[in-house]
C-alpha cells in the first residue's frame, strides 16, 4: 500500500508523520526547530526527521512504499517552485525547500501553506470531518488559517490565501515584522503574548512596572501568562484577556466572509485552556452577521499537533495523483 510523509514546519518545531492513504499514522517523529540556527541547520533537521519517516527503522533502506513527500510551512510561499519565500517566525528567505529536499531523497515533494494543509487534515481526518465550507484558525508562534470550500482547499490567486497573522486589526497599532501595523501576529499570537508578558515582568523586576507573578520567569511565553491570568495576577490578566479579545475580532472577520459550517482553533496556544475557544466564540456571536453566528459551529482541532503534517501528506498523495493523471493523459495524447 502507498505511504506518504507529511512534514509541518514551525515557529518551534518540525512535526513529521508518515502515513498510509486513510490517514492513519504508521510513525510519528519531532524535533526543535531552533529557528536561531539558520536556514541550513534547519534545512538539515527537516532531511533528517524526513529520512527517518522514509527508512522507518534505523539501517533498514528506504521504505518502497512511500511515495511523495508533502511539507507544510508558514507563507508566504511560491508552493509551485516549493520555495519559501519569507516568513516572520523562521530565518528563510526565498529558500528552495521543495527541490532541496527532493533532491537529496529522490520523491517528489509537495509544499504547502501551514494553515491550508492543518484546514485540509482536519476536513479528512480530524474534527471538520465533511463540514463545508471549512474554517481553520492556529494560534502558535504565529497565526494562520485555512479554507476548504467545495470539498477543496482554497489557494487564491498566488498560493497564499488566508493569511490570517496578517490581516489589520489596529491600524495604528505595534509594527509586525512584515512591516505593516497592527496585525493579528502582533496582537494575538503566542509570540505577541510572550513579548507583553516579558516586558511586563521585565518593569516589575526594575519598579517601573506594577508587581506581578510573571516576574518569576525572564522570559515568560502564553503558557506561562495563561497560568499567572489564572492564578489571578491582575497584569497577565490584561495582557491574556487584551489577546484574546483580538483573537475574537479576527476569528469574526473570517467567519463573517467565509460563514464557514465549522470552525476548528488549532495551535500550541490553544493547549492554555478552554479560555481560547470560548473568546473565539464570543467574538463571533459579538461581531458576525446573526445568521452566520447562529449556524457556525467552532470546535477545537482533534488531530492535535498532527493536523498540518496530516494534511501536508493529503495533499502531496492528491497533487501526485494529479501528476500522475496529466501523465498518463499526456503519453496517451502523444500516442
Ligand atoms: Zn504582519
Amino acid at each position: 500500500m502507498a505511504e506518504f510523509i507529511g512534514i509541518d514546519l514551525g515557529g518551534t518545531k518540525i512535526r513529521g508523520v508518515l502515513t498510509d492513504p486513510s490517514g492513519r499514522v504508521i510513525l510519528a517523529r519531532e524535533v526543535l526547530t531552533l529557528a536561531s540556527e539558520g536556514e541550513e541547520a534547519i534545512f538539515s533537521r527537516i532531511a533528517s526527521i524526513t529520512r527517518e519517516l522514509a527508512h522507518g527503522a534505523p539501517g533498514d533502506g528506504m521504505r518502497p512504499e512511500v511515495q511523495a513527500i508533502g511539507i507544510c510551512a508558514p507563507g508566504p510561499l511560491d508552493s509551485a517552485k516549493g520555495r519559501i519565500l519569507v516568513t516572520e517566525n523562521l530565518p528563510f528567505i526565498d529558500f528552495p525547500l521543495g527541490p532541496r529536499l527532493q533532491e537529496l531523497l529522490g520523491l517528489p515533494v509537495f509544499l504547502d501553506n501551514d494553515g491550508a494543509a492543518a484546514a485540509m487534515g482536519e476536513y479528512l481526518h480530524g474534527a471538520g470531518r465533511k463540514a463545508d465550507p471549512l474554517l481553520y484558525l492556529t494560534i502558535s508562534t504565529g497565526i494562520g488559517a485555512g479554507a476548504i470550500l467545495g470539498g477543496k482547499l482554497f489557494r487564491g490567486h498566488s498560493s497564499n490565501a488566508l493569511e490570517a497573522g496578517h490581516m489589520t486589526l489596529e491600524p495604528e497599532g505595534p509594527t509586525c515584522a512584515c512591516g505593516n501595523q497592527g496585525c493579528a501576529e502582533v496582537l494575538a499570537s503566542g509570540t505577541a503574548i510572550s513579548i507583553a508578558a516579558t516586558a511586563a515582568a521585565a518593569a516589575a523586576r526594575e519598579g517601573s512596572g506594577p508587581q506581578t507573578a510573571l516576574s518569576a520567569w525572564a522570559q515568560p511565553g502564553s503558557r506561562e501568562a495563561f497560568l499567572a491570568a489564572a492564578g489571578g495576577d491582575r497584569v497577565a490578566e490584561a495582557i491574556v484577556s487584551e489577546a484574546l479579545r483580538y483573537l475574537g475580532i479576527c476569528a469574526a472577520n473570517l467567519a463573517t466572509l467565509f460563514d464557514p459550517e465549522v470552525l476548528i482553533v488549532g495551535g500550541g496556544v490553544t493547549r492554555a485552556g478552554p479560555r481560547v475557544i470560548e473568546a473565539i466564540r464570543a467574538g463571533v456571536r459579538e461581531r458576525c452577521p446573526r445568521v452566520v453566528a447562529e449556524g457556525l459551529r467552532i470546535l477545537p482541532a482533534s488531530l492535535g499537533d498532527d493536523s498540518g503534517a496530516l494534511g501536508a501528506a493529503a495533499l502531496a498523495a492528491g497533487a501526485l495523483e494529479v501528476l500522475g493523471r496529466s501523465a498518463h493523459s499526456a503519453s496517451r495524447n502523444a500516442g
